[in-house]
């Protein structure tokens, strides 16, 4: 069975970039891994979150999904014979907060009051929200602290950045990816709202940044992805001031300097339309 996932694992690594989501391997590739201390990360397929240890239970994030859940439950029982006792959402989306009934015997389930909101009304596959937050809230149990922090809209309107101080990792999913370009075309973006909550990120202790997808990185990570939005949207706004087409822009931006980070060839054309589509969203005829 080790030998097996041992395989798996490199074939995914050899054959899947990070940044392709599309086929995920079945049987999915499954695995905890040490980030620092008592804090870890799962992974099912392309999906990761992270979760701490303590001597009276387990702070758990995001589900995944409900059989990636149970595996983890399983997991999470026989090597360290502590109840997970708190489960937080990062954000609504499915892909990442589905399967939290799994750990509802035992766990407090905690989101931002947003995405309690969302979770009901699109009927997510989950376990809603018993605890919500505005701004901050601090999880300690066992002697571990998390912070819960909310930065703004970015992606979605109600993502939880989880911070560990002692450990001094910062999990954050979806929108600050570690050289990597962003996913498709901005789905459920706030484009200036983003690029400042990554500002606020940036001004918090922390030196390891763990995604929900891709490799892990470090505090420097966040700026080089804001810089990297930021300079997308200066090249798409002063060709679409100029009257260029889309197909034009396309052509005309191609930030080569980027060219080497995960995702480039398949989803940065894509990073183009979504950004002119939101560029254009907010100008004016005239
Ligand atoms: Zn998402």
């Amino acid at each position: 069975m080790r030998f097996r996932l041992a395989i798996a694992l490199l074939v995914a690594s050899i054959c899947i970039p990070a940044a392709v989501r599309a086929q995920a391997p079945n049987p999915p590739i499954r695995e905890i891994t040490q980030i620092k201390d008592n804090v870890y990360r799962f992974r099912n397929n392309f999906h990761f979150s992270v979760f701490a240890v303590t001597p009276v239970g387990i702070i758990a994030t995001d589900p995944i999904n409900a059989d990636a859940a149970k595996w983890l439950k399983a997991e999470l029982a026989k090597r360290f014979n502590v109840p997970v006792k708190f489960v937080v959402y990062s954000h609504d989306h499915s892909d990442h907060s589905s399967g939290g009934e799994v750990f509802a015997d035992t766990a407090t389930i905690v989101a931002h009051e947003n995405a309690k909101k969302v979770i009901i009304g699109e009927k997510r596959p989950t376990a809603v929200p018993q605890v919500t937050y505005s701004d901050a809230m601090t999880i300690e149990l066992g002697g571990t602290v998390v912070e819960l922090i909310y930065v703004g809209k970015n992606h979605s309107d109600n993502m939880t950045v989880m911070r560990f101080p002692a450990e001094r990792v910062l999990y954050a999913v979806d929108f600050i990816p570690v050289k990597t370009v962003a996913f498709r075309d901005f789905p459920d973006a706030y484009l200036d709202e983003w690029i400042e909550s990554i500002r606020r990120v940036e001004l918090m202790d922390f030196d390891i940044l763990v995604p929900g997808h891709g490799q892990i990185g470090a505090k420097s990570d966040a700026t080089d992805h804001r810089v990297y939005l930021e300079t997308l949207r200066a090249e798409v706004l002063k060709l679409a001031r100029e009257g260029k087409s889309l197909d034009e822009i396309k052509q005309m931006v191609k930030l080569p300097q980027y060219a080497s980070w995960g995702g480039y060839k398949q989803m940065y054309e894509l990073n183009v339309e979504g950004m002119y589509r939101m560029v254009q969203a907010n100008r004016r005829g005239n």
